[in-house]
C-alpha cells in the first residue's frame, strides 16, 4: 500500500489535454505519412502482364531491320538492375552505351517480365553483348542480345520471367525471316566463349520449346 494515498492521481498532469491530443494526433499523421511515403518508395515493382505486342517495340519505319541471325540470351549476374543501371555500368566501360538489345525485369527493380528496347533495337545497331574476339563479332554484328535481370548460376528463373522471353523471342522470330527457335542460343555457346551466362539454371533448351509452342498457337 502507498504511503502517499494516491496523491499520484492529483498531481498536475497534460493527460487528457487539448495540446497533449494535438501533439499525438500531429505525431500520428506524421508517422502514417511517412509509412506511406515509405511503402510508395520501396514497394516491390509488381509484374507485367500486358500482352506482348511487336508494334510497341518495332523499330521506326525509316530504320531498316538488321538480318539478324541469332538471339543470344544473357543474365546481368546480379539480383537486381535496370535498363538505366546497366547502361551506366557499359558506359563506366568505355561502350557508348548498354551492349543487348533487350532488358527483361525480374521484379526487383524492374516490374518482374518487363521487356525493354534499348537504342541498340531502336536504331537497329550491332551489339556489344558477345565477347571481344574475332569468333564472337559475328554474334554482336547480327545477334540480338537479351539481357535476363538476374543471376541464374545461384538463382531459379521465375516461371513469368522465363515466359515473356519466349513471347519476346518469338514475335522477334515473327518478324525477323532470317530468325528461327534452333537460332536461339546461351552466351556460353558463343564459340570460343567462356562464360557460364546465362547461367546454369537457365534452361535454353526449354526456352526453345516455348518459343516453339508460341509459333505454333
Ligand atoms: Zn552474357
Amino acid at each position: 500500500m502507498r504511503e502517499d494515498g494516491g496523491t499520484i492521481d492529483r498531481q498536475p498532469s497534460t493527460h487528457g489535454s487539448p495540446e497533449r491530443a494535438a501533439t499525438v494526433a500531429a505525431l500520428a499523421a506524421a508517422a502514417a505519412l511517412l509509412a506511406l511515403v515509405l511503402w510508395l518508395w520501396l514497394r516491390p515493382p509488381g509484374r507485367d502482364d500486358a500482352p506482348l505486342r511487336w508494334d510497341a517495340f518495332a523499330p521506326p519505319a525509316e530504320v531498316a531491320l538488321r538480318p539478324w541471325n541469332a538471339i543470344v540470351i544473357h543474365h546481368s549476374d546480379s539480383r537486381r538492375g535496370t535498363l538505366e543501371s546497366i547502361d551506366a555500368w557499359h558506359r563506366k566501360k568505355g561502350w557508348d552505351g548498354i551492349g543487348y538489345h533487350f532488358v527483361v525485369g525480374n521484379g526487383v527493380d524492374m516490374p518482374l517480365g518487363r521487356v525493354e528496347a534499348t537504342f541498340r533495337w531502336r536504331l537497329q545497331r550491332e551489339g556489344a553483348h558477345a565477347g571481344a574476339g574475332p569468333a564472337q563479332s559475328p554474334f554482336n554484328q547480327f545477334g540480338i542480345g537479351i539481357c535476363l535481370v538476374g543471376d541464374f548460376e545461384h538463382d531459379a528463373l521465375d516461371p513469368w520471367q522465363e515466359a515473356r522471353v519466349a513471347d519476346l523471342c518469338a514475335e522477334l522470330i515473327r518478324h525477323v525471316p532470317s530468325l528461327g527457335p534452333a537460332r536461339i542460343i546461351g552466351h556460353r555457346d558463343v564459340p570460343g566463349k567462356d562464360t557460364k551466362c546465362p547461367g546454369t539454371k537457365l534452361d535454353v533448351e526449354r526456352l526453345r520449346f516455348l518459343v516453339r509452342q508460341r509459333l505454333q498457337q
